[in-house]
């Protein structure tokens, strides 16, 4: 029998590298995890925690401007970029060095270091110059943010990566997508101040969404001053004077501080050698793997954003923990990827289970919808003008929810808690047995009474 260095060599030590490697070290393995940049991956270090916190931030100017109708008077209020960025900073090194520990204390080794697969069972270690031989590889390394290659001058933009670490909050920004990230910096830098801009090449925001979602929140974003441009494409983008001179494709052109592009993300497997290791990749370049997250190569399995499956931080870190259960516990366990709740962090928030009313009709047939749009109780003495929209897609037959969209504050926080009820297949009818609390603006979600 060969003897390898370890049982499992990790790469990647995000969300599903480092709840892996941490399973399989406290089940007996050897295990250790190589990272080139920081540990924690891109939720923590560059994604959703620092996102959150900045997306805090750019709340208060309306908190400050809804106090008013509640008899506050707020002297005019200041932002200091500066301070959020030393804060937001802080709290990521603190997470960053909780990783550190958890991953020690379960007995796993990191190597911080660029690692690229040599063979099937080796993984060389970049800096270090270093080689070390693994039973089994996963491969955990995420995706990346991107500029299109094909907009001239394109050297000039930024991706979020950047956006959390600006010297400056840019006055005017032009968030290019249509997706999560450019709803949610868009949010962020038009509530902290930025002229913003939202130019998207589709003819609707949020593809994928319900359509209703997708107009509701649009009409939402422009409500808060935030520029959209639909079916608007970057050209090319030019230097001028500390700034940026964009042009659009239909020949428009704007003047901007920053330009962002969040127009999706890529799978991470360039240069890790994974052609040296019989190691299959989808036409996206992501790493194909079977429902226990194996490649075409069964001892190298790969989990997360790098296998393109449902991008979501907790469905990385469910991958991770299935993967070491199926190897490592004795435990095979296939992830199910049915009723996964997901929010966008934008403002206001979109919180969304299941499927949309399109999806629905498609897949089942007859549906039923019930839904709301109301003014919530706070902007009835704010005076603020917004709508929080609820919408429940039913099948017809059997009653069953089949999907729970929430836009609005705190929609995120209400999704979660729907998603139980839905995941457990529960029907309009328990919806309705369930009394409401009063007064909130979840309670409307068991008092849907009227199909549309
Ligand atoms: P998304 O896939 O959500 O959105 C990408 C957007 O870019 C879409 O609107 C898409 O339009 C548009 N687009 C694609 N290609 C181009 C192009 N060449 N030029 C212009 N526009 C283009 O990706 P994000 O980058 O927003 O986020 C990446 C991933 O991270 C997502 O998969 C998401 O799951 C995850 N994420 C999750 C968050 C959360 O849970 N809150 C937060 C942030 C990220 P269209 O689809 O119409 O073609």
């Amino acid at each position: 029998m060969t003897n390898y260095d370890y049982d499992l060599v990790t790469i990647g030590a995000g969300s599903g590298g480092v709840r892996a490697t941490r399973i399989a070290a406290l089940a007996g393995a050897r295990a250790a995890v190589v990272e080139e940049y920081r540990t924690g991956g891109t939720c923590v270090i560059r994604g959703c925690v620092p996102k959150k916190l900045m997306v805090y931030a750019s709340r208060f100017s309306e908190d400050f401007a809804d106090s008013a109708g509640f008899g506050w008077h707020v002297p005019h209020a200041t932002f200091d970029w500066a301070t959020l960025i030393a804060n937001k900073d802080r709290e990521i090194a603190r997470l960053e060095g909780l990783y550190k520990k958890n991953l020690a204390s379960a007995g796993a080794t990191l190597f911080e270091d660029r690692a690229v697969m040599r063979d099937p069972h080796t993984v060389h270690l970049l800096k270090s110059d270093k080689t070390i031989t693994a039973k089994h590889v996963l491969i955990a390394t995420g995706g990346r943010a991107f500029v299109p290659e094909d907009v001239e001058g394109g050297d000039l933009a930024i991706t979020s990566n950047e956006a959390f670490h600006l010297p400056h909050l840019p006055k005017s920004v032009m968030v290019v997508g249509g997706g999560y990230i450019a709803i949610e910096f868009a949010g962020i830098f038009k509530g902290l101040g930025s002229r913003t801009l939202l130019v998207h090449h589709g003819e609707e925001i949020l593809r994928g969404f319900d359509h209703e979602i997708r107009e509701r929140m649009r009409h939402e974003l422009q409500k808060r001053g935030i520029d959209v441009h639909l079916k608007s494409v970057v050209a090319s983008i030019r230097a001028e004077a500390g700034r940026k001179r964009v042009r659009l494709k239909d020949g428009t052109e704007h003047v901007v501080d920053e330009v962002m592009f969040a127009v999706g993300r890529r799978p991470n497997t360039g240069a890790l050698g994974l052609e040296h290791c019989g190691v299959e990749l989808t036409e996206r370049r992501a790493v194909k793997v079977d429902a226990y997250s194996r490649s075409s190569q069964p001892h190298i399995y790969a989990v997360g954003d790098v296998t393109d499956r449902v991008n979501l931080t907790p469905v990385a870190i469910r991958e991770g923990h299935a993967f070491a259960d199926t190897v490592f516990n004795g435990r095979p366990t296939a992830v199910d990827h049915a009723d996964i709740p997901t929010a966008v962090f934008g403002t206001p928030e979109i919180g969304v289970v299941g499927l949309s009313e399109e999806q629905a009709r498609a897949q089942v047939g007859q549906v039923d919808i019930y839904k709301t749009a109301f003014r919530p109780m706070r902007a009835t003495m704010s005076g603020r003008d917004t709508l929080i929209f609820m919408k429940l897609v039913v099948d017809a037959v059997s009653e069953r929810v089949l999907g729970c969209h929430v836009m609005g504050e705190a929609a995120a926080e209400m999704i979660q808690c729907v998603a139980i009820a839905v995941k457990m297949k529960a029907t309009k009818r328990d919806f309705d047995a369930t009394v409401a609390l009063h007064p909130s603006a979840a309670e409307e979600l068991v008092l849907l009474k009227t199909k549309s």
